[in-house]
């Protein structure tokens, strides 16, 4: 019998691609060394945004950014010891911020994004976990038109990738959706979206999914590869070694250590990002929310309302800092005034920040090891298309699809 193909990381990515690597017929075997569903798949707003194509580095923005990392009314973070370690990072990121490349870049995520609702149903299909797909609108929510025409460059982009908002003004957006105070005056309403209500819950009912499909899941940390002429032969886990002839990395944000073993340098990130779930709240929503004035999602979950958002920059190893939380509940505050509940939860995530916005999916040179991270703020939406497009490559389906914007060896090449 062939080895399993071993999948490092449980998330939203991890498990999509072992479902499909099983739907192709192959024997799959996923790593994690926590629970399955609790890195950034744990805590992100569940919005299933087909329309979220468009980059953080939209034109302009290296001009704009120190302005808004000192405006108290945007929630732009940065823990400044860290930006030493940040600034070469920082300088590609933003050398994005022309037209050309977030052109570029909107086309490539364009990929994975707009048929998210097609793709989670096709992941989902005939399974138990179907409940957990909720098809909704997604409404962007303005303070008045001069705010939402401020954002015509990104709804340009989305309605050239086939969304246009329906608009809804005055009196009208109370009626839509009357937990919105009288600060919003303007929403913009995107069809054929959807969200998820508990997004750790569904990636574990995806893993039982998978197991009752015939895959495997256990809990090992991954350290090193073993290769034997260019080929992987084993990882080396904490709980021994384990021979493979294929691996699929799908390690979010902590991906970076794994691929510098291979002698890869990525430039990637942390994004950090955070929530609060408003648990037994007075008011929810008829479907997710983007409030404009706070660069926030909210969205009705099983655990309350959760609020999720922020750009922080500060790596990986600092605990959450006080004012990105503080920005967030006075935000919440000015847009639901009269939301009251019992208590709340409060997380820090890491969304996974390649400098050019774009995820690596592909096969690293011949070495039988694959990526699938980097997937920025759209994870949870892009997660099953991506599993299904490396379990296509890795079983080498035919595809007339031109997958070179996410190939993994963009930014270096492998020491000899
Ligand atoms: C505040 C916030 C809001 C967001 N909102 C949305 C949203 O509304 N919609 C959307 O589409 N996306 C959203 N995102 C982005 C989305 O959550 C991420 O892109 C997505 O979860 C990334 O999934 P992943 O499977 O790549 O990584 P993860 O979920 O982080 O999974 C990686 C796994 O790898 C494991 N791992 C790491 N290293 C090792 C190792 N050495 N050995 C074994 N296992 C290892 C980890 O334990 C983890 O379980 C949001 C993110 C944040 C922070």
């Amino acid at each position: 019998m062939s080895q399993p193909i071993i999948v490092i990381g449980a998330g939203i990515v991890g498990i999509s691609t072992a479902i499909w690597l099983r739907r192709v017929g192959k024997e799959v075997l996923v790593l994690d060394r926590a629970e399955v569903g609790m890195g950034t798949s744990y805590g992100n707003g569940g919005v299933l945004a087909a329309s979220g194509m468009v980059p953080v580095t939209s034109p302009g923005l290296a001009a704009k950014g120190p302005k808004l990392l000192l405006d108290k009314n945007f929630p732009l973070y940065l823990r400044w010891p860290y930006l030493p370690r940040l600034y070469p990072w920082l300088r590609k990121y933003l050398s994005h911020a022309n037209d050309a490349d977030t052109r570029r870049i909107a086309k490539g995520l364009t990929e994975i994004t707009s048929d998210t609702i097609e793709q989670h149903a096709a992941l989902l299909s005939g399974t138990t976990a179907e409940k957990w797909l909720t098809h909704s609108d997604y409404t962007f929510a303005y303070k008045d038109r001069a705010a939402f025409e401020a954002d015509a460059y990104t709804f340009g982009l989305r309605a050239e990738a086939g969304f246009t908002p329906e608009i809804i003004e005055g009196a009208a957006v109370q009626e839509y959706e009357p937990a919105l105070g009288k600060g919003a005056t303007l929403l913009a309403v995107m069809k054929n979206h959807g969200h998820i209500k508990d997004p750790a819950g569904y990636v574990q009912a995806l893993a039982e999914v998978l197991k009752a499909e015939g895959g495997e899941v256990r809990q090992a940390e991954v350290k090193d590869f073993e290769l034997v002429e260019g080929r992987v032969k084993a990882v080396i886990t904490n709980q021994g070694r384990m021979e493979c002839e294929t691996v699929v990395l799908t390690t979010g944000v902590w991906s970076k250590p794994l691929m510098k073993k291979l002698g890869l340098n990525i430039p990637l990130e942390t994004e950090r990002g955070y929530h609060v779930v408003f648990k037994n709240p007075s008011q929810t929503l008829r479907n997710p929310f983007m409030i404009a004035a706070g660069k926030f999602v909210a969205t009705p979950m099983v655990g309350g309302l959760r609020c999720a958002g922020i750009v922080e920059f500060g790596g990986l190893k600092a605990g959450p800092s006080k004012a990105p939380l503080e920005f967030l509940y006075r935000k919440v505050k000015e847009t639901f005034p009269a939301l009251k509940y019992e208590s709340t939860e409060e997380w820090l995530g890491h969304r996974p920040a390649p400098a050019d916005s774009l995820p690596l999916i592909g096969q690293i040179g011949r070495t039988g090891i694959y990526t699938g991270f980097g997937h920025h703020h759209i994870g949870l939406t892009g997660g099953p298309k991506t599993g299904r497009m490396l379990a296509d490559i890795i079983a080498n389906k035919r595809s007339n699809r031109d997958f070179t914007a996410f190939d993994p060896m963009r930014f270096t090449k492998p020491k000899s």
